[in-house]
């Protein structure tokens, strides 16, 4: 296909599709999605081999949140049957984190819930950041704490974080649809700021929420435009008790096509897998590490993941390798740019995963012909709120994290 030539030259050379292009990658069919992917696959090989960085979030406080973010289980008014608890303590949130590096995690995301932290919250944050740094050799630590007053920003690089995630989420021109409670040039100024102080800045994106292609490409432009280190994607998980419960608008095919047109706008940095991986993408997962050079370890922030065992035996089986702490995430020509070798960490947004009490599975009426009739069939585009399930264990709780 000449639209793939072409982008796999210009991801080579770092040169920015065209929007007609990006736009094109996404309404490709489901028969041309391995093409897609072997297309991208290149360019991501190019620029990060065959490594997989591996993340891992600690939710530091859980639920609660007075802003309205209409995919987010811990927003204001949500149903959601979340975990919820106050800021864990600085050894607490160690212990946790120590769980993801003896995983496998190089990078451990501190995320809280809330429109952004206090000074007091900062100072809290900066004694986790030093417990975690203590502790834990050479251990990346990516803070994401909402929006950021003047000065947040360079008080926990002093701390020692080494990155700053916030995410756009969607495009401007629909943001007012999602959120009331901030704008989207409340998030443009957070990125600004982390880039500012010196943190290797993170920001990506929600798929899944009804947006169009045009959006999805608006949001992705507007991503490299603002120069992050890394590119969080991700898929809605659609939380029983939110506003957007209902919105399952994503095939594994359609997430992959996505993954590779941010590959291709963002050839040489780091695009990570994050919430909703293994909801939407399922037994395609290990597809999207041909495209996506990152993933985090185990449970999201209030949702299950797979088992960080699980994580581990699929990028083997893949063909990947895990990403140590002896190598530099980014290419060369990157990371002598940003802040030392450090790139940033997605939390997603502060997504997190509601149990679906019902599932979509049933064969019932929408099984294929041809094929009887009381085994269940799921299909591709069926709502899989069976796959949905609120992380009762790991912070927050006594039992032990996946990790
Ligand atoms: S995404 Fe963050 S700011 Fe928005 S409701 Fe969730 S926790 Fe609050």
């Amino acid at each position: 296909m000449d639209l793939l030539n072409t982008l796999v030259d210009k991801g080579l050379r770092r040169e920015m599709p065209t929007r007609e292009e990006a736009l094109a990658v996404l309404a490709t069919s489901d028969d041309d999605v391995l093409d897609v992917v072997a297309a991208a696959g290149k360019v991501r090989r190019h620029w990060f081999g065959r490594r997989v960085k591996l993340n891992y979030l600690v939710n530091l406080k859980s639920g609660l949140c007075p802003e309205d973010c209409s995919y987010c289980s811990q927003r204001l008014g949500s149903k959601a049957d979340i975990l919820k608890y106050t800021w864990l303590k600085p050894d607490q949130a160690s212990q946790a984190a120590a769980a993801g590096v003896a995983g496998g995690a190089k990078r451990v995301c501190l995320v809280a819930s809330g429109r952004g932290p206090t000074d007091r919250d900062v100072d809290r944050v900066s004694d986790t950041i030093r417990t975690i740094k203590e502790q834990n050799e050479g251990v990346e630590v990516c803070a994401c704490l909402g929006l950021l007053s003047d000065g947040q920003a360079e008080r926990l690089r002093a701390a020692g974080a080494d990155a700053y995630n916030h995410n756009l989420n969607t495009s401007e021109a629909t943001y007012g649809d999602i959120t009331t409670t901030h704008t989207y040039a409340d998030r443009v100024d957070t990125v600004h700021k982390a880039h500012a102080a010196g943190l290797s800045a993170c920001s990506g994106l929600i798929a899944g929420m009804g947006e169009s292609d045009e959006d999805l490409v608006d949001v992705v432009f507007s991503l490299r435009e603002l120069d992050p280190d890394s590119v969080p994607v991700n898929f809605l998980i659609p939380f029983e008790g939110t506003p957007l419960a209902k919105e399952w608008n994503l095939t594994p095919q359609r997430c992959l096509r996505i993954l590779a047109m941010v590959r291709f706008v963002c050839p040489d940095v780091e695009v990570r897998i994050a919430g909703g991986r293994e909801v939407h993408l399922r037994s395609m997962q290990p597809l999207a590490l041909h495209l996506a050079n990152s993933i985090f370890l185990g449970d999201y922030l209030t949702s299950e993941g797979q088992a960080g065992k699980s994580d581990l035996e699929m990028i083997a089986d893949a063909g990947f390798e895990v990403e140590g702490t002896d190598r530099v995430t980014l290419p060369e020509h990157r990371a002598a740019g940003g802040c030392g070798s450090q790139e940033a960490a997605g939390c997603g947004p502060h997504e997190g995963g509601a149990c679906g009490s019902h599932d979509g599975s049933g064969c019932g009426s929408h099984e294929s012909g041809g094929v009887c009739g009381s085994a269940d069939l799921p299909r591709a585009e069926e709502p899989r709120t069976d796959l949905v399930a609120v992380r009762r264990r790991g912070a927050g709780t006594d039992l032990a994290p996946n990790a």
